[in-house]
């Protein structure tokens, strides 16, 4: 018997919503009795679909960022730009359709044609994570849809109220609900779906962990797409800059926007000693004037709660595990609101350390390192099996091309935070960020395969050299007999 699953609002912990658990293997079948029919459709029907999407979307807008804000805590004006970035998603995948998986025909001799046409793999299942509940799997449901799969998308256990009106807004502008499928579940339903042998593939959005159980179990299956978005540890650094104020801003919009749950968040601070202190005093006082509050309150606030009381237990007790291993606090993280996730940014100087931990902080606690050259911060900077993002601030432009060309990451910008990505760009990390499918721009890449076919429209065919002629064996003639 299937069981419930129920979605608690983190700022206040009333429940949000409840549903049963899925019933994979049924719905499985339906997405795999679906996709060819989804396929045979011309791609300017499915590109049409998708845009009423937009439509439906754009309708209901106000109340769809309301749910986003509710479930996973983050504020509201940032809960609506994330249903702006659904919006734009479309468009943006038809680009790429076209420009990433273009049909070509190369005509020969003689009617003779050779052409590349793409096709979709089938029945996809799409896992999701809780940080962009609607924006993050969208960026695979949309590219997948396009090419012509059928999807099984999985929210994530912690936003499945999200889940469950991207599905809804989905069928309403058109796409057929076999084509489309909600699987209500945690990490079992996870499971169960990747090992279902009616699957062609998995699109995840999530932490390493979980990604590189998925690879282990999908080892045995190359014949099935995987692509895993997976996490960071990702280094800013600070070099050689009069402009204190704003590389202090860059910095506390890489660490602690989107309360520090986004997969680009700087997570490491690296900066030149000689400039340290103004650096990390200017740093200390901004992030102590951020507004921590509900996603709904006014002032709106920079950062909401963290999605649940067990991350945030996990992250006030990592920031206790550093200091008791010799870090210097700069900010002490605190829980502002007894018995809620709220986390007040939380600092710490790490240098001292002799051993760091290269995990994921997935909160609001920025580690601070400080280097006296270029080469101890370039290599402080690639001291991870991480490589998501990575940012340099200051500096001239000779140093950001040796940044560059040094620092090993998906994502590396210049005089920007390490979270600023385009959507038009493909998005993805190396080492243990991902496994070199990165999506955005890309993802048209892993949703649909080439195919070479060499087509004539007449039988024609001859066999030019090495045949008897029409009386037979040569043999006799050439004097072998
Ligand atoms: P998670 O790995 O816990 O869960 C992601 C999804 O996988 C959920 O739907 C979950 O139910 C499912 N799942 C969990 N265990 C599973 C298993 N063993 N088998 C199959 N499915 C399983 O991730 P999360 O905590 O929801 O999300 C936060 C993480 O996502 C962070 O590490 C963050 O860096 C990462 N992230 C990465 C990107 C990116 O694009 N690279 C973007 C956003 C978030």
């Amino acid at each position: 018997m299937s069981e419930e699953l129920v979605s608690h609002e983190p700022a206040t912990g009333a429940e949000l919503w409840r549903g049963r658990t899925s019933d994979v293997d049924a719905e499985v079948a339906a997405a795999r009795a679906a996709w060819l029919g989804w396929a045979a459709r011309p791609f300017a029907y499915r590109a049409e679909t998708l845009r009423r999407f937009v439509d439906r979307v754009k309708a209901e807008a106000e109340g769809f960022a309301d749910l986003i804000a509710r479930e996973t805590g983050k504020p509201l004006w940032e809960a609506r730009t994330e249903v702006e970035s659904v919006c734009n998603k479309v468009d943006i995948s038809v680009t790429a359709y076209s420009e990433r998986t273009p049909n070509r025909r190369i005509e020969g001799a003689m009617g003779l044609r050779n052409a590349v046409r793409h096709k979709p793999h089938g029945a996809l299942a799409v896992l999701g994570p809780y940080n962009f509940p609607a924006h993050l799997p969208n960026g695979h449901i949309v590219p997948a849809l396009l090419a012509g799969n059928s999807v099984l998308f999985k929210p994530s256990e912690k936003t499945p109220a999200t889940g469950a009106k991207l599905v809804d807004l989905f069928h309403s502008a058109g796409v057929p609900e076999e084509v489309l499928r909600l699987i209500v579940g945690g990490p079992d339903t996870g499971k169960a779906l990747a090992a279902h042998d009616g699957l062609d593939g998995l699109l995840f959005t999530g932490s390493a962990r979980t990604g590189i159980a998925l690879n282990r179990q999908f080892a045995a299956r190359p014949d099935r797409i995987l692509a895993l978005e997976m996490g960071g540890n990702n280094p800013i650094v600070v070099w050689d800059t009069a402009d204190i104020r704003t590389a202090a801003i860059l910095v506390v919009q890489s660490a602690f926007l989107s309360a520090g749950q986004r997969c680009t968040n700087a997570r490491r601070l690296i900066v030149k000693q000689a400039m340290a202190e103004p650096l990390i005093e200017e740093v200390r006082t901004l992030s102590g004037r951020l507004i921590v509050d509900h996603p709904h309150a006014e002032p709106a606030p920079y950062m909401g709660p963290v999605i649940d009381n067990e991350a945030a237990d996990g992250l006030t007790e990592s920031f206790l595990i550093l200091m008791s291993n010799g870090g210097q606090v700069i900010r002490h993280m605190t829980r502002p609101v007894e018995g809620r996730p709220f986390l007040t940014p939380g600092i710490i100087d790490v240098t001292a350390m002799p051993e760091r931990p290269d995990i994921e902080l997935f909160g609001p606690l920025l580690q601070v390192v400080r280097v006296e050259s270029f080469e101890a911060a370039i290599a402080e900077a690639n001291n991870t099996a991480f490589g998501l993002s990575a940012a340099l601030i200051g500096g001239t432009p000779q140093l950001y091309d040796q940044f560059w060309a040094n620092a090993r990451a998906g994502v590396i910008n210049w005089n920007r935070p390490t979270n600023g990505a385009s959507s038009a760009a493909p998005f993805g990390g190396i080492g243990l960020s991902g496994n070199h499918r990165p999506s955005a721009f890309y993802a048209a890449d892993y949703c649909a395969y080439p195919v070479a076919s060499s087509e004539s429209d007449a039988l024609r065919a001859s066999i030019g050299v090495g045949l008897h002629d029409d009386e037979g064996p040569k043999l006799v003639r050439k004097g072998f007999i």
